[in-house]
C-alpha cells in the first residue's frame, strides 16, 4: 500500500485503518466499498465502510 496515494475523493478521519493515507484526511485507496449492517438504515451511523482493514 503506497500511502503516499492519497485520494482526494475519499476524505476519511479513521487513522487506524490499514487503507488511511495518514498525514491527512484521505483514504489511499482508489475505490471503496460502502455497505450497512441495518435493514433499514436511518443515520449515518447505520452505515460502514467495508474496505476497513485493521492496521
Ligand atoms: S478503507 Fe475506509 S476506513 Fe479505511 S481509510 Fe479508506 S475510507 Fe477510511
Amino acid at each position: 500500500m503506497d500511502k503516499m496515494n492519497y485520494n482526494h475523493s475519499i476524505k476519511c478521519s479513521v487513522t487506524k485503518c490499514s487503507n488511511h493515507a495518514q498525514g491527512d484526511d484521505y483514504c489511499a485507496l482508489s475505490q471503496i466499498k460502502v455497505g450497512t449492517h441495518e435493514m433499514n438504515p436511518t443515520d449515518v451511523k447505520c452505515v460502514d465502510c467495508e474496505s476497513f482493514r485493521k492496521e
